[in-house]
């Protein structure tokens, strides 16, 4: 049956989710209980951006260095009712993801009565919007948007996260760049375990009917996928009705109809890719990087991306000479805006050919060879080893971009010496043991009193027993 596929039906905010219970599926609390600190030492607060379920989305600005904005979802206690563990859930996450089409995460402060969450500001607005006005996209623009969104689906699903509530409204533009937002219902689940979800959780209009009967497993997320292209190709909705029973019924009796009038005027391809998304059975359903892998996006004229051979070189001579440097350069890499990134973020995305969010070795290979480097598998293996600094044999976006930033002169004097003032969180002049500490906890990091005292002596190059602005400037420029 079409179920109405040949209605126009608009496209409507959806905010409404169907019953918010939280499956208390394994998750590794990667974060230490409790984060805190005063904001509004931080943090002046700006316009309100956006609302959602359990708080309100404010812009911000650094205290210190105003033309810094950022986004902060606040989070009362109150809504959250009697658990903190789906805030905590949240936070925990976002912290562990580092994708180029991912809302970053800085920093988290807890109060007595709110948690805020300091992230990347999309200035952009919500793909919601974009669609919305636009009524709906050629298909190149379509693959171009969709690329992204399951590049992003992919890394999640490989950490064993199931975001559980994509829809348009949660992807938003930052320079050009398209950004998921919104953990709020995302789950943890190992990797490759079959536990299945039983919480029914979800936005009405976007999800998966094995949801509705209470268990699934990451395929859901791909269902979700599938209602967002259906919206970008035909600017109309799948279903008739609107958040009720009537909808849910539409749900679990869809099936898509290749031939309604209103995909006549869509290719053989991405009715195929559709049908394929948006099966009922999620075993017919495609994973994340087997749909990237569908010819539709091959058939679609691709944005070529020249890898630059001056960021490939930085590449190839970078070395993290102490750990302070290398967490001072994550830590510029994590909080650098797409927009200072002059195009780093597309080299990262270019370099990942297989779209898993992270280069190999292989990759690396390939991109260096396509810039004219022809290396030996050891300097390669070399390379690797100084750009993934936990040697997990793959170089992450924060990797990548904290090894490759000298080369397009991020390291100024300025980004140097904010940076330092982070760190010297009690603006003493110094970077000490305790404020060390104190910031790498901000950032979701602890680290004991003895790591800290060894990160110190390594980069104490002035024999001060503590970090002055000049000796933090000599070990960040040291070279070897
Ligand atoms: P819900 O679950 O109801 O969708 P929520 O409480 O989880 O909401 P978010 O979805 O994270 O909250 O944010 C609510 C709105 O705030 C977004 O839809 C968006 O319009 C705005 N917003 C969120 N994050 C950002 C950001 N980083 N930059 C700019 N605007 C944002
Ligand atoms: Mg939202």
């Amino acid at each position: 049956m079409g179920c109405g596929q040949s209605k126009a039906v608009k496209i409507t905010r959806s905010r409404v989710s169907i019953q918010q219970r939280f499956s208390s599926s394994s998750l590794e609390l990667l974060l230490p209980t409790s984060f805190v600190g005063d904001i509004s030492k931080w943090y002046s607060f700006g316009p309100t951006l956006g609302y959602g379920h359990y708080g309100t989305v404010r812009m911000a600005r650094s205290i210190y260095h105003p033309e810094e904005q950022f986004a902060v979802k606040t989070v009362s206690f109150k809504r959250l009712g009697t658990t903190l563990e789906s805030i905590r859930r949240e936070i925990a996450i976002l912290f562990s993801l580092d994708h180029p089409n991912i809302v970053r995460l800085f920093e988290v402060y807890e109060e007595p009565k709110y948690f805020h969450l300091v992230t990347e500001y999309c200035s952009g607005g919500e793909l919601f919007d974009k669609l919305v006005s636009s009524g709906h996209y050629h298909e190149a623009e379509a693959a171009s948007l969709l690329r992204k969104v399951l590049g992003a689906v992919a890394y999640l699903h490989s950490r064993g996260v199931c975001h559980r509530d994509l829809k348009p409204e949660n992807f938003m533009f930052e320079s050009g760049e398209l950004k998921l937002i919104d953990f709020g219902l995302a789950a943890k689940i190992e990797e490759r375990s079959i536990e299945e979800l039983h919480s029914q959780v979800g936005t009405a209009f976007y999800v998966a009917p094995e949801v509705l009967k209470g268990a699934y497993t990451f395929k859901c997320d791909l269902w979700s996928v599938g209602i967002m292209l259906y919206l970008m190709i035909t600017g109309v909705a799948p279903f008739p009705g609107k958040e009720s029973e009537e909808l849910l019924n539409a749900i679990s009796m869809f099936k898509l109809d290749q031939n309604a009038e209103v995909l006549s005027r869509a290719s053989p391809l991405v009715r195929d890719l559709l049908a394929q998304l948006l099966s009922r059975n999620p075993d017919d359903r495609p994973t994340a990087l087997q749909a990237l892998n569908h010819p539709w996006f091959n058939s679609q004229p691709a944005h070529e991306h020249h890898l630059d051979p001056v960021v490939l070189f930085s590449l190839k001579r970078f070395r993290a000479t102490s750990r302070l440097k290398a967490a001072a350069l994550n830590f510029i890499a994590r909080r650098m805006t797409v927009r200072k990134m002059q195009g780093l973020a597309s080299t990262f995305s270019a370099m990942d050919t297989s779209s898993n969010g992270t280069i190999e070795v292989e990759e690396l290979k390939a991109a260096l060879e396509s810039a004219g480097f022809t290396l030996t598998k050891e300097e390669i293996e070399e390379i690797m080893l100084n750009v993934d600094l936990e040697g997990t044999g793959q170089i992450k976006y924060t990797d990548f971009l904290a090894a490759t930033l000298a080369s397009k002169s991020m390291l100024s004097d300025e980004t140097i010496r904010k940076t330092f003032t982070i760190f010297d969180t009690a603006n003493s002049g110094f970077i000490t043991r305790s404020s060390l500490i104190e910031a790498m906890l901000r950032t979701g990091r602890q680290l004991t009193e003895d790591e800290s005292a060894g990160i110190i002596a390594e980069a104490d190059v002035f024999n001060e027993g503590k970090i002055s602005l000049a000796a933090f400037k000599q070990v960040l420029r040291q070279t070897c």
